[in-house]
C-alpha cells in the first residue's frame, strides 16, 4: 500500500538524471499512483511532471524541497502542494538560485587549490540548464577520475573540511515555512536522521518548526535506516506532526532508493496526505 505514495524525488531541473516527464513514467512502471515531485529550490518541473502524470493515471502533488540554514547546519524543507504560482515563492526560490551560482563558484576555486581545473565548467555540463548543486560536482569529480563513485567523491571533495565544500547561507527555517504555508503548502522536515543533531537539537528543531507552523517529517525515506523509522514516527507522534515519506529518488545510479519500494509508516502515524483528494484512493 505505502509503496503507491513517493512525495520525494528529483528531476534534471534539479540534480535527478531523468526529465521530468521521464520520472512520472518510470514513477509509473514502478507502481506509483500518488507522485509529488519535490525539486531542489525549483518550481519549474511541476507544470510538465503534472501534464506527464495525467496521461499515466497518477494523482499529481507539487513539490519543493527547500535548502535551509539552522544553526550553521544545512537542512532540507519539502514543500507539498504548494502554488507554483506563488510570487513571493518563486521570487525567493529564484533568489537561492542566483546564489547557488556564486557558490558554485567558490566550490570550484577550492578544487583548483587542490589541482582540480575548470570544475565549475564540468559540473554546468551535467547541471545543464539546471541549477548547481554538489551532485554535478561529484558526477564531474568521478568522471575526471578523482573518485569512484559518487558516494566517495562526497567525502572526499564535498564536505565539511573537504577543498570543495563551501560554507553557504540559505534561507532560514522560518522564512521556508512561511513562504510554504503562505503559498498554501504543507511544510515536510526532509530526512531528519541525516542531520546529526544529537537529542537536544533534534528536539528543539521540531519544537521551532511546529511553531512556525509546520506540518509533518518524513519518516519513512530513503535516507533513513528501518529502526529510524520507528524512531522518527515517535517523534512524530510526541511534536503532534504528520508523517510523511518519499523515496528521494535521484535517477539511476545516483539513489539509495528505488522509486515504488516504500514500506508502510509505522503504526500509529497520521499521513500527512490524510485529508488529500490526491490520495483519496489510498485514504479509502
Ligand atoms: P547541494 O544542495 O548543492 O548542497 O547538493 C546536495 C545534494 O547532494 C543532495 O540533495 C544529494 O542529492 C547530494 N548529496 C549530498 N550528500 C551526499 C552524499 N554523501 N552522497 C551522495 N549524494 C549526496
Ligand atoms: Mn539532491
Ligand atoms: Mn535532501
Ligand atoms: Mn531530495
Amino acid at each position: 500500500m505505502a509503496a503507491l505514495i513517493d512525495l520525494h524525488c528529483h528531476s534534471t531541473i534539479s540534480d535527478g538524471l531523468l526529465p521530468p516527464e521521464e520520472l512520472v513514467a518510470h514513477a509509473a512502471a514502478r507502481g506509483v499512483k500518488v507522485l509529488g515531485l519535490t525539486d531542489h529550490d525549483d518550481l519549474g518541473g511541476l507544470a510538465i511532471a503534472r501534464e506527464a502524470a495525467k496521461r499515466y493515471g497518477i494523482a499529481f502533488v507539487n513539490g519543493v524541497e527547500i535548502s535551509v540554514t539552522w544553526k550553521r547546519r544545512t537542512l532540507h524543507i519539502v514543500g507539498l502542494k504548494v502554488d507554483a504560482d506563488n510570487p513571493a515563492l518563486k521570487n525567493a526560490l529564484a533568489g537561492v538560485r542566483d546564489a547557488r551560482d556564486g557558490r558554485a563558484r567558490e566550490i570550484a576555486a577550492g578544487l583548483a587549490k587542490v589541482g582540480i581545473a575548470d570544475a565549475y565548467e564540468g559540473a554546468k555540463s551535467f547541471a545543464k540548464q539546471s541549477i548547481m548543486t554538489r551532485s554535478h560536482f561529484a558526477q564531474f569529480l568521478v568522471q575526471a577520475g578523482h573518485a569512484k563513485n559518487v558516494k566517495t567523491v562526497f567525502k572526499k571533495y564535498l564536505v565539511k573540511g573537504k577543498p570543495g565544500f563551501v560554507e553557504h547561507q540559505w534561507m532560514s527555517l522560518e522564512e521556508a515555512v512561511t513562504l510554504i504555508k503562505q503559498s498554501g503548502g504543507f511544510a515536510v522536515i526532509a530526512h531528519p536522521g541525516r542531520y546529526d543533531l544529537g537529542f537536544v537539537n533534534m528536539h528543539l528543531l521540531m519544537h521551532e518548526f511546529r511553531g512556525y507552523g509546520g506540518d509533518a517529517i518524513e519518516v519513512v525515506t530513503g535516507s533513513h535506516t528501518p529502526p529510524q523509522y520507528d524512531q522518527f514516527a515517535k517523534i512524530a507522534h510526541r511534536f503532534s506532526l504528520k508523517a510523511s515519506q518519499g523515496s528521494d529518488y535521484h535517477g539511476p545510479g545516483l539513489s539509495y532508493m528505488e522509486m515504488g519500494y516504500l514500506p508502510d509508516l509505522p503504526h500509529g502515524c497520521v499521513p500527512v496526505w490524510q485529508d488529500w483528494e490526491e490520495a483519496r484512493l489510498l485514504n479509502a
